[in-house]
């Protein structure tokens, strides 16, 4: 009993464990998955380019793209095509991350965001709007003007394909 009171009484003193959610946030690891952003480049063009490919490697189908046509008066990415609508069901997605795996560009991430509270099937559907990454400094928003012949690569030139 003498043994039990010590081990109470040692406790009394050490510094408390409990993280004061939402005020204080835990960090997550570095291989989390949380919730998904679709990236942007330096220049503000999206990186996703509508082919769809993360709807077809997702397992739970809670992806779905619709693709259009870019052009140089009114482009969103590099290449022929972008994604006019993506959206992501968060009532079905299990946070595989084989939609980040199978993406060309590396355009869907799933990052490191995990309050995903909603209250409505509604909600539960991710738009690109929710989904797209802000422009980053010194980059333009999306649609963008562009000089004719210069973004004609869909997937950027790997620099080493062994990579
Ligand atoms: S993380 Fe997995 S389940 Fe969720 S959208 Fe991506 S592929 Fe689908
Ligand atoms: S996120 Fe990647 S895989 Fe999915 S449609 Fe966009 S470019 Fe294709």
């Amino acid at each position: 009993m003498l043994e039990g009171l010590m081990t109470t009484l040692k406790s009394m003193f050490e510094k408390p464990v409990t993280i004061q959610y939402p005020e204080q946030k835990r960090p997550v690891r570095a291989r989390f998955k949380g919730r998904h952003v679709l990236k942007r480049y330096e220049n503000g063009l999206e990186k996703c380019i509508g082919c769809a490919l993360c709807a077809a490697a997702c397992p739970a189908d809670a992806i779905f793209v619709e693709s259009a046509e870019n052009t140089d008066e009114e482009r969103y990415s590099p290449g022929e095509r972008y994604a006019s609508t993506y959206e992501i069901n968060m009532l079905r997605c299990i946070f595989c991350g084989f939609c980040e795996d199978a993406c060309p560009t590396e355009a869907i991430v799933l990052g490191d965001n995990y309050e995903l509270s909603f209250t409505s099937r509604a909600e539960s559907i991710y738009t690109k709007d929710m989904l797209l990454e802000p422009v980053p400094p010194g980059g333009q928003p999306t649609p963008q003007r562009t000089p004719a012949g210069v973004f004609t690569r869909s997937v950027p030139e790997m620099k080493d394909p062994t990579d």
